[in-house]
């Protein structure tokens, strides 16, 4: 067996000394391919790019015919060079020309080999191209070489990632990394926004690849993964801070990796063969980060998440950085990446330059999606490795609606899209005349809309959009943004700027509804298996009265010498809000027997989002001034559906017989108790769903607030009574059909309603 020449080691220094070289591009490959072929004793080393086309084209050679280089390509379905890129993996032959994926390239004279070692060139889990060595006697490469290849295979990655190849390819071809990609994920938000890429969590560039002294970076990479791992102890023994429930479950799984000997043995190997310490974690990460993206198992590509993003942790430590994000220098038309977000973390950023938003999480009803539309930022959700596909400062289009993006766009496309904006943008001008326009059927059903809302944001919203008032105010949105509990004067001094935001309009107040996704970092909560099935809103509120007491209070406080509206959310049972309300009466003879000022009037309410309530409904609506569908968790809890988990986001209609059967339930036990019934879910704000649910007999709905415009120009040209007739018919032939959407579809459209 042949030994390389000097080791990985004398490669990297060889190499370095290439790159410094003012040389043009390709004279660099040529030198490069030379270098390595030398080194590894090889008769053949070549290097194939990926091309925007899916192909892969020889870039340089030492070994195969020089007229080759930019003549041979094969599709990345062909040959062992493609299947390396398939699998992003390397690939060791003793004798490549029996392997049944080889393929015969007459130009290239490669016949006389038998040997073959090929590896992918990867960035950030994407092959960028194939690195491959041959020699004419059966050998098997040592791991040693496979390792040496690797290592400088990343070198040839940087160098693409450099863009300096791009002028190498053929006219009217381009390489794989600056390709444009049009991307399909969930709507999360609706709108256009054109704009650059800002990664939420930025990856860590490294720029020093190659050691000087290997010694000195096998000392960091150990430092470094000590300091990691006494870290995360810190993290997990810190019971104040986090506590319980996922964040524990991660910090946990993190620790289990970080002290993984096989993680840190490969880390330590990348160091040997002569990268620097950061260098080396690139490459481990980079091969983890494209098995995570051919994983199918969805536990397992979690894991693979969790390592890369503790490598990413590594990367910090050893360019001695905090975990920082893009928020201090965000540009304007910012459109910001991220694998997954929470609410708080997006109302961060300067929403006056944000554009968009894409995440490789996050289903349409997951409340950074409520979050988006609140603050009217186009976004899209489930993009997978939208992270590792993107590139700071590339051209980014995020189209909500149709939950698309587009990454570093062409030209006419981006004219397009701009062209799309344009007409979106002349659409809510539509919209905004119609402000003034009672939203009234065109055979004479008022029909209220209102808006959801949680922040102080969202006050304006009243009056750009004609709203009728605030139908869900989601108090606990408040608590989810701020670091500690908010004081009893803190909830006041907010209760009362949304009444004066609404300057008399009606404002429905959810009482904290936390637990499930909902957690606040503050908030001692038990471990749960089902979180959304488990401790939360109105069962947090009874079983802790201080809570709720303190929140009641403050309301009631707020709402002195107005109207109040107050509603439970995750109501159950009967005499689930028997209790609450037991509790608000307390609360108002305890005031009044201080000498408050008492509110005007009181309502309360039912959120009717759990479907036992189904089987009760005559007996709540007797109870309730009011009762309020949480379509959301209905819908969830209905079809046993997680509203997060994007695979569940489109695979049950709400327009399905069952669903709107419910619903038709809900409104008829309103009318017959006549108090009135509205949806608050995000239902309401889609045309054709309200229409269905003015036809089920709903007339007051709330919304997001871009919402209301399309909603108002949908119902100012509907027959309610039509509807209804026409649905109820539908519902009685319907017969066992997954959905009546088709069906109300071309209702719509036989009747000029816009939906
Ligand atoms: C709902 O469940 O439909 C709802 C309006 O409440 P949330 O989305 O806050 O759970
Ligand atoms: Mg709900």
């Amino acid at each position: 067996m042949r030994s390389s020449l000097g080791g990985p080691r004398v490669l990297l220094r060889r190499l370095r000394e290439v790159m410094a070289e003012p040389v043009s591009a390709q004279a660099r490959l040529d030198k490069i391919v030379t270098v390595i072929a030398a080194n590894m004793v090889a008769e053949v080393c070549s290097f194939y790019v990926m091309r925007a086309d899916n192909t892969l084209e020889l870039f340089a050679t030492e070994g195969l015919k020089r007229e080759a280089v930019h003549m041979t390509t094969m599709k990345a379905d062909e040959g062992l060079v493609g299947l390396i890129a398939r699998q992003a993996e390397p690939l060791n032959l003793q004798d490549a020309q029996h392997h049944p994926a080889f393929s015969y390239r007459p130009e290239t004279g490669e016949e006389i080999y038998q040997s073959f070692l090929g590896v992918p060139v990867l960035r950030s889990g994407n092959t960028l191209g194939v690195l491959v060595v041959q020699n004419r006697a059966h050998r098997l490469y040592s791991d040693e070489e496979v390792e040496a290849l690797q290592t400088t295979a990343m070198i040839l990655a940087e160098i693409i990632a450099a863009g300096e190849l791009k002028s190498l390819a053929r006219p009217g071809t381009d390489i794989a990394l600056t390709r444009s990609l049009a991307l399909d994920g969930q709507p999360l938000s609706d709108g256009v926004g054109l704009g650059y890429a800002i990664l939420h969590e930025p990856r860590v560039v490294v720029s020093n690849l190659i050691a000087d002294d290997s010694a000195a970076e096998q000392r960091r990479i150990d430092e470094a993964i000590a300091d990691l791992r006494a870290s995360i102890d810190r993290l997990v023994d810190r019971g104040d801070i986090v506590h319980g429930g996922e964040h524990r479950e991660v910090l946990e799984t993190y620790r289990m990796f970080a002290n993984d000997p096989g993680w840190t043995r490969r880390l330590r190997e990348a160091v040997q063969t002569g990268l620097t310490a950061e260098a080396a974690v690139e490459r481990v990460q980079s091969d983890n980060r494209a098995r995570m993206l051919r994983q199918t198992d969805p536990y397992l590509r979690e894991r693979l998440h969790d390592l890369d993003e503790l490598a990413n942790r590594l990367l910090h430590r050893l360019l001695g950085r905090d975990m920082v994000d893009g928020r201090v220098q965000l540009p304007d038309n910012a459109i910001l990446i991220a694998r997954s977000m929470g609410p708080a973390a997006l109302l961060d950023y300067d929403r006056s330059k944000l554009r968009g938003l894409v995440l490789e999480e996050g289903g349409p009803t997951s409340h950074i999606a409520i979050v988006a539309r609140a603050l009217g930022i186009p976004a899209v959700g489930t993009v997978e490795n939208i992270t590792g596909l993107v590139e700071a400062g590339d051209a980014i289009i995020v189209d909500g609606g149709a939950a698309q993006v587009q990454v570093r766009p062409q030209p006419d496309v981006e004219a397009a899209y701009k062209e799309k904006a344009r007409l979106r943008a002349r659409r809510q001008e539509q919209y905004r005349k119609l402000r003034d326009v009672p939203s009234i059927t065109k055979d004479g059903v008022k029909i209220a809309l209102h808006l959801n809302a949680g922040l102080l944001i969202d006050l304006p919203h009243i009056q750009e959009t004609g709203a009728d008032g605030i139908g869900l105010f989601r108090t606990e949105l408040q608590f989810m943004v701020s670091a500690r509990m908010p004081s009893a004067s803190e909830q006041i001094n907010l209760y009362r700027t949304v009444f004066d935001g609404a300057q008399g309009k009606p404002i429905t107040f959810r009482t904290l509804d936390i637990g499930g996704d909902k957690i606040l970092p503050y908030m001692r909560t038990g471990e749960e298996e089902n979180p959304a099935l488990g401790w939360r809103a109105i069962r947090i509120g009874l079983d802790r009265p201080g809570l709720l007491r303190a929140q009641l209070r403050a309301m009631l406080k707020a709402a002195a010498g107005q109207s109040l509206r107050i509603m439970f959310p995750m109501v159950a049972t009967v005499d689930e809000f028997d209790r609450a309300k037991a509790m608000v009466k307390r609360e108002v003879t305890h005031l009044e027997r201080y000498g408050y000022t008492l509110p005007t009037s009181l309502k309360l309410g039912v959120m009717v989002e759990v479907p036992s309530l189904l089987f009760e409904i005559d007996e709540i609506a007797h109870r309730a001034d009011f009762l309020s569908v949480g379509s959301n968790d209905l819908m969830q809890f209905l079809f046993a559906a997680d509203r997060e988990n994007p695979m569940m986001a489109s695979r049950f209609d709400p327009l399905s017989p069952s669903c709107l059967r419910a619903l038709r339930l809900i409104a008829e036990a309103g009318a017959k108790a006549n108090i009135p019934v509205t949806l608050c879910g995000e239902l309401g704000g889609k045309p054709i769903e309200a229409m269905t649910l003015i036809g089920l007999g709903y007339r007051a709905l709330s919304m997001s607030p871009a919402s209301i415009g399309p909603i108002k120009a949908m119902l100012v040209d509907l027959d309610a009574g039509a509807i209804k007739t026409h649905l109820d018919m539908l519902l009685a032939e319907a017969d066992g059909a997954a959905s009546l959407r088709p069906a109300l579809m071309a209702f719509a459209q036989n009747h000029g309603v816009p939906v």
